[in-house]
């Protein structure tokens, strides 16, 4: 039993012993171009969580892994079959009635671990925030190291979904998951995107929910191909010790007026 797992942990034990900080991962269920699986994202929240949480735990800090959300919002890929979608307001309320058990049993630091580019989750925060004793700090992990992966060269490819961070994300930790055509290569296409006709959405400043189908060829945005296990796993090592330094700061850190600003 790892005391720091919820769905793993026992009453006999949280009996006694109060966490100090929670980590809600949010995955999302969905086509991933067509080699990965449809629980890619909440794979990768669970296994990041698994991750750091150990990390914490091992290095003194006292922390809790929830299980995973595995549903999100998919309303720009309802066009795929099996995108099962939660809405913005309904997921809202969900980790809403999540955060407020949470601060029930007396826990007052959540991490919400988000893997899912779908989960707009700042509203949450904005619309949580007065109304629970619970301080909510939101992760989207993919964002966290993308600089320094860039820097470093850790891929060729930019990644939106189903790239070649994801693919290799998944080739480092589920393997058995990720489809491939009878050669061994990956069962992927390349990832191609379509192009706005107007500028203002190119460069980014007008924005819009974009409708994958139109966006996307087989529901991938990102060429998967240069893939590997090797840069999944240098991904992790670059993530975890970063994250997990969080999770210890954040459970060594006391509640009082101006938290958390020193
Ligand atoms: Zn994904």
């Amino acid at each position: 039993m790892r005391p720091w797992i919820l769905a793993e942990t026992n009453y006999a034990h949280t009996k006694d012993h109060r966490y100090e900080v929670a980590v809600l991962p949010l995955g999302a269920t969905e086509p991933h171009n067509l080699h990965l699986p449809y629980a890619t994202d909440t794979l990768e929240a669970s296994v990041l969580g698994e991750r750091i949480c150990g990390e914490a735990d091992r290095r003194g800090a006292n922390v809790v892994l929830l299980p995973a959300i595995p549903y999100g919002t998919e309303t720009n890929l309802s066009r795929f079959p099996l995108a099962m979608n939660v809405r913005p307001t309904t997921l809202l309320r969900v980790i809403g009635d999540l955060v407020e058990s949470l601060a029930g049993s007396g826990i007052r630091k959540v991490v919400l671990l988000n893997s899912h580019g779908g989960n707009d989750l700042k509203p949450v925060l904005r619309e949580l925030h007065g109304k629970t004793a619970a301080h909510l700090f939101l992760c989207n992990w993919y964002q966290a190291v993308r600089a320094d992966a860039r820097a470093m060269g850790l891929f060729e490819h930019e990644d939106d979904h189903a790239g070649e961070m994801e693919t290799s994300f998944a080739l480092a930790y589920f393997p058995e998951l990720v489809g491939r055509s009878a050669d061994g290569r990956l069962l992927a296409d390349a990832g191609a995107t379509a192009r706005f006709r107007f500028s203002a959405l190119n460069d980014g400043w007008v924005s819009i929910t974009r409708p994958w189908h139109l966006l996307t060829t087989n529901a991938g945005s990102g060429n998967p191909h240069a893939a590997t296990a090797e840069k999944g796993k240098r991904l992790m090592d670059l993530l975890a010790p970063r994250l997990a330094e969080f999770l210890c700061e954040l459970s060594a850190a006391e509640i009082d007026d101006r938290f958390p600003f020193e």
